[in-house]
């Protein structure tokens, strides 16, 4: 399908469109003309048309490794070498049995190595699935947000600090539009970008200043336009294949798994070269040397560990997603485990962002109650004794609601079912509802004046204006935080007219303690030329001050409890908001994160310290709980702080700003409401916005290391089990225990299964009690060395023991292999419980939450005793059926390992407590 528009079709003009049009060149009349659209956007139909013509708007996405793929990559293993070169071996010297069935080893290996990372492949194009973005689109004359991959040409875009550019949009409209194209270009600097038409026709791409590229990013400003090209039509559409980036599953733990599997492989080499030294002076011949030893070698080396943590990874990034937290990187997962400190936003993370406005406070100093909940319209203002305000009262808060409407950027509207209908920042919206609580309804205001120019709200500025003409006089509009907006107000609506900063501070702080957001309004008249002035340099003239406005956020119900659970998990919670020290404080007391002033610090005093890396700017920010009126920047230099006190940090962000904080943190935490950028950088995505599902992430996290550990230590002291059975037997001077083909059997029918069953295990429940692990933590820490010797000993030595009476007893070396063989599969079924749990009792695991181990050991067991009467693995593996009885010997023989597992975990609990 052709998705450039030189072929779009519809109705008229074909001709015109023939050529590749110069969208840049083109006259604002000539764009909305050659798309056939309009500022009030396209219609359902219109679009429909479109979408059926150009396809949807995306990229080809990251193209998943192909089954074929996975498949070929097992056989590039020095392991499957050894194996190849000893069934070539087999079949030089006529054991063409063997020989068949090394082969079959192989490509049984080959499939469950298939299978494990075709699942991890898929959960991370799953992951990718889930990463949406969202534009904002006139259709049907409404502003609505949609998924970015329903645009069509000649829809009209709303672009605003933070959005990712969803398509090629020629701009028709702009406000300080900067723009990122790094991605495009890889020029790192921001761009300005207007709407004004370009003359030469032949501007290479990267100097059309007056179109907005898809997949570049608003670093500032606001602007309007319509999308010219979609999908691979856009420009990065066209260079799509270089910049699909591939989303890297090798995590550091995994690399280190990698190197330490190789370590372990030559230790395991370099033990079956003596064991094979050893035999071959006893008189063992030569050939069954040599594949005994490679039979060791494949059995006893973690081959499949890499692989078996990447399955651990990837399932627990599929149950994150189930808790609402969307990892981007599967290194984050493990990373999660290690989080020392939690830097949240307060607005939306530990509070619903669902803003009210409670109380007014005009000029003269008396407060007025405002009803009604939620964004609707519905509602009244009275003074605080519950009466209506005198009709002079009434006309000042009516000119206070009219500033905040105009000074507005949201929308919010009754439809013609009666609901309300909202979009936009949540300030903004409710303070539309106090507009229409004060009969100043939106869109009639904006009607009665004309728009001259909006400074609009970026964080760091915090404040908006609106500079408009009204009955032939400039009037300028402002809201914002009492810090941004005081110190420009010279005058106010009072009974002197005469400006009292300290009362107005008194009042905001007397608020901000009771946990409202104050917002200070004001306004002034000016003259054209020093409207364009504030406009160009984006700051305030002087203005009068008009009242306060209070808005209550209420917390969020699980916030309370999950920053409790962090105190227990031994991770620090701290406040990071650009908020009033007074507001952050209220809220911080009430959810448990701070006690009283001495916990709190702003921005500024913070700054006035001295540098970010000064010792006493570290020791204030050790003690600090509550970072109110912060700036971006700020955030940027707790988060390298608190990298410096040794923390392992976490820090939620949502704006453009947030970047720098978000990618220095160990985890940068995105809002799933947060802006594009924030996302971008994040290496994780909170979908509810929520505080408490970082701690579920963080759960999860620890849930996953704990898995790891658990299939590591199955597969290392099962291996070692084998090693130490051979080495005792031959020490003992009695014939091999098991012969070649019966090991790989024993590694095939229990490894291959049973670590995979492991993977899914639930988390222990005590996992978030424990204090976090130091990310640098050796996995073979003392506990993992001293269980696995124990475990690995404990079955070496009973199945050597087995071994030897059997001899002694007189039984044939067919026989008694066969039931040596059953005992082995029999330790390691047992064996698995064992590992459920490192610290408690396989007894205290419950088998329901993972009944898939269950099946996985019943399945290793069936598929031993149907080979056990199936004539041809018979043959092959040298096998025949045992009685009942001799079935349920081995069993209660391979319960020791249970028992001696429990004795194991008695003591070091013991030792423990002392
Ligand atoms: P937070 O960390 O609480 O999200 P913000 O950076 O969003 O802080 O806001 C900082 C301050 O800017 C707020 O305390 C408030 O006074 C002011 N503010 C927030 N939103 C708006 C808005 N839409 N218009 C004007 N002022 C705002
Ligand atoms: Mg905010």
């Amino acid at each position: 399908m052709v998705k450039t528009l030189d072929s779009h079709p519809p109705s008229s003009g074909q001709d015109a469109l023939k050529a590749v049009p110069s969208w840049h060149c083109f006259s604002e009349e000539e764009v909305l003309a050659r798309l056939e659209t309009a500022s009030v956007g396209l219609t359902t139909a219109e679009v429909e048309d479109r979408r059926a013509h150009y396809g949807e708007n995306r990229l080809p996405g990251h193209q998943p490794l192909k089954l074929s793929t996975i498949f070929f990559h097992q056989f590039l293993n020095p392991l499957i070498y050894i194996l190849l070169v000893a069934g070539g071996v087999s079949i030089a010297i006529g054991e063409h049995e063997d020989a068949v069935f090394i082969f079959i080893v192989i490509f049984l290996n080959a499939i469950i190595g298939t299978v494990q990372e075709w699942k991890a492949e898929q959960s991370v194009a799953l992951l990718q699935g889930l990463l949406k973005t969202y534009a904002q689109v006139k259709r049907d004359h409404h502003t609505v947000q949609l998924d970015s991959t329903e645009l069509v040409p000649g829809d009209w875009v709303l672009l605003e600090s933070g959005h990712r550019v969803p398509a090629d949009i020629r701009l028709l409209e702009t406000n300080n539009l900067v723009v990122d194209e790094s991605l495009l270009t890889g020029e790192s600097l921001a761009v300005t970008k207007t709407f004004a038409p370009m003359e030469d026709a032949e501007t290479p791409v990267s100097e059309r200043t007056n179109i907005a590229f898809a997949g570049t990013t608003v670093v500032a400003g606001r602007a309007q336009g319509v999308v010219v090209a979609t999908g691979t039509a856009t420009e990065v559409g066209k260079i799509a294949h270089s910049v699909t980036t591939t989303g890297n599953t090798k995590t550091p733990l995994i690399i280190r798994m990698e190197r330490f599997s190789t370590k372990i492989g030559y230790i395991v080499l370099a033990a079956c070269a003596l064991l094979a030294l050893i035999a071959f002076y006893q008189g063992i011949p030569g050939q069954e040397v040599f594949m005994m030893a490679v039979a060791l070698a494949v059995s006893a080396i973690p081959e499949g560990l890499p692989v078996a943590m990447t399955v651990v990874l990837s399932i627990a990034t599929s149950r994150m997603s189930k808790r609402r937290v969307i990892v981007r990187k599967l290194m984050t997962v493990e990373g999660l485990g290690s989080c020392t400190y939690i830097a949240s936003d307060k607005t939306g993370t530990l509070t619903l962002n669902k803003q009210t406005v409670k109380a007014l406070v005009l000029a003269n100093g008396k407060s007025y109650k405002v009803t009604g909940e939620g964004y609707a319209g519905d509602g009244t203002v009275t003074t605080s004794d519950g009466t209506p305000p005198s009709s002079d009262e009434q006309i000042q808060l009516e000119h206070l609601a009219k500033a905040v409407v105009l000074c507005n950027e949201g929308s919010l509207h009754r439809d013609e079912e009666d609901t309300w209908e909202h979009q936009g920042d949540p300030i903004d919206i409710a303070l539309l509802a106090l507009g229409y609580k004060l009969s100043q309804v939106p869109q009639q205001v904006k009607k009665r004046v004309d728009l001259v120019g909006e400074i609009p709200f970026e964080s760091e500025r915090m404040f908006a204006a609106v500079f408009y003409r009204e009955d032939g006089a400039l009037h300028v509009a402002v809201k914002g935080a009492m810090e941004a907006v005081l110190p420009h107000c010279a005058a106010m609506e009072s009974a002197t007219g005469e400006m009292d900063r300290d009362a107005v501070e008194a009042k905001v702080l007397e608020l901000s303690s009771q946990g409202y957001r104050v917002i200070l309004v004001a306004d002034g008249q000016l003259e054209e030329s020093a409207a364009q002035a504030c406009l160009k340099s984006q700051t305030l003239p002087s203005l009068t001050f008009l009242g306060l406005v209070a808005l209550i956020d209420p917390m969020r119900p699980e916030v309370k409890e999950a920053v409790h659970t962090c105190k227990r998990a031994g991770i620090k919670v701290a406040m990071v908001t650009g908020d009033h020290p007074a507001t952050s404080l209220a809220i911080a007391k009430q959810l448990g994160i701070a006690e009283s002033w001495e916990n709190l610090i702003t921005g500024a005093e913070l700054s006035e310290l001295g540098e970010p890396d000064h010792p006493q700017v570290l020791e204030k920010i050790k003690n600090t709980a509550v970072f109110s009126r912060v700036t971006p920047l700020q955030k940027l230099h707790i988060v390298e702080g608190l990298r410096r006190l040794g923390h392992f940090v976490a820090v939620t962000g949502d704006g453009v700003n947030d970047a720098p904080a978000l990618k220095s943190a160990n985890i940068g935490v995105a809002m799933g409401s947060g802006t594009d950028v924030a996302k971008d950088t994040a290496s994780m995505i909170i979908t509810d916005d929520n505080f408490a599902s970082i701690v579920a992430g963080v759960e999860e996290g620890r849930f996953a290391y704990d898995n790891i550990r658990k299939v590591i230590y199955l597969l290392i002291s099962t291996g070692a089990a084998e090693v130490i059975l051979f080495i005792l037997a031959l020490l003992a001077g009695l014939p091999l225990p098991l012969l070649a083909v019966q090991l790989l059997w024993l590694n095939l029918v229990t490894n291959g299964l049973q670590h995979v069953g492991l993977a899914f295990e639930k988390g222990e429940a005590d996992a978030i009690r424990r204090k976090p692990r130091d990310p640098d933590e050796d996995i073979f820490d003392r506990q993992m060395i001293q269980q696995t010797l124990m475990a690995g000993m404990t079955m070496g030595v009973i199945a050597f023991v087995a071994w030897y009476v059997l001899m002694q007893l007189g039984w044939s070396e067919f026989a008694a292999r066969n039931w040596v063989l059953l005992l082995m599969v029999l330790l390691e079924n047992v064996h698995v419980f064992n590992c459920r749990s490192e610290a408690h009792s396989a007894f205290s695991v419950p088998l329901k939450n993972n009944t898939l181990l269950l099946y996985a050991v019943l399945g290793a067991q069936g598929i031993h005793l149907l080979a056990m009467h199936v004539p041809v693995l018979q043959n092959i593996l040298h096998l025949e059926p045992v009685s009942l009885t001799d079935w349920l010997y081995a069993a209660l023989c391979a319960s020791m390992i249970l028992v001696a597992s429990e004795i194991f975990k008695r003591i070091k609990a013991r030792t423990k407590e002392a």
